[in-house]
């Protein structure tokens, strides 16, 4: 699995960041419960977050962005480009740009999630781990001429920062403020762990099975030669159709276009 994988180029950022809001998510999140208690409203802040994290990536960067599927009015590229920032995927010029060339070569050495070279590769790997330079964009002017992806693409850390934690810490705050059911100090801790923490660590993995356990469980019924694959989730695993929703399957099928 790990043969062609070289561990002297490690992108120390996202591996840090993918490796310690996995350690919180596991240690601080349940922490959280046992100390303070299950909370309904944080949880429909987190399910809220989830659900709009996850369409902005798989519909917004995914389909509207990368594949051009649809067209859209301003207000929706907004919600997609805010809300696809908090999944920490970086910007849609970066991500349309590694997956039309995900789509150009794929199961090639130029395929950046190259299923090829393993699960672990095609799932994480690929992020952590940098073998070439920072691509030049040259698949993604479109993009780059549309004022609001580009303004997205160069305040994307910024936003990702904003929209994904300090939003929810603050929703936190002002929902203990007035609720009076937790103290203010801990429905903002509550916020930043719940739908902040524990749903980017979701919502990621869940977008990354798409590169990863799609193209490896499942039939290939457009293509015998290439790795997505679109029907495996009926059939092989439950696990995996609740983690990646639908997008998984309607992806196999975009593999062919
Ligand atoms: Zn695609």
């Amino acid at each position: 699995m790990f043969k062609n994988i070289p561990f002297n180029r490690v992108e120390w950022v996202t591996s840090g960041f993918l490796i310690f809001t996995a350690l919180l998510t596991v240690s601080a999140v349940p922490y959280y419960f046992w100390t303070f208690g299950w909370d309904w409203f944080l949880f429909g802040v987190f399910l809220f977050f989830y659900l709009a994290t996850g369409m902005s990536i798989t519909v917004g960067y995914h389909r509207l962005f990368s594949h051009k599927a649809f067209q859209a009015k301003w207000p929706v590229k907004l919600f997609v480009l805010l809300f696809g920032a908090a999944a920490f995927e970086n910007s849609a010029v970066w991500w349309s740009s590694e997956h039309r060339k995900h789509h150009k070569h794929v199961d090639t050495d130029d395929d950046p999630y190259d299923i090829t070279k393993g699960f672990f590769w095609a799932h994480m790997g690929w992020l952590m781990f940098k073998l070439k330079p920072e691509p030049p964009f040259d698949n993604v002017h479109d993009l780059l001429n549309d004022k609001l992806v580009a303004w997205q693409h160069k305040w994307v850390h910024a936003i990702s920062f904003i929209v994904s934690f300090i939003v929810p810490s603050l929703i936190g705050y002002y929902y203990a403020v007035f609720s009076g059911n937790l103290s203010p100090a801990v429905g903002a801790l509550g916020g930043f762990l719940i739908p902040g923490v524990a749903r980017v660590v979701l919502v990621q993995h869940a977008t990354f099975c798409i590169n990863s356990l799609c193209h490896m469980i499942g039939e290939r019924p457009y293509s015998t030669e290439h790795s997505p694959v679109t029907a495996g989730l009926q059939q092989s695993s439950r696990w995996e159709k609740a983690t990646t929703t639908t997008t998984t399957s309607l992806h196999g099928t975009t593999e062919t276009v």
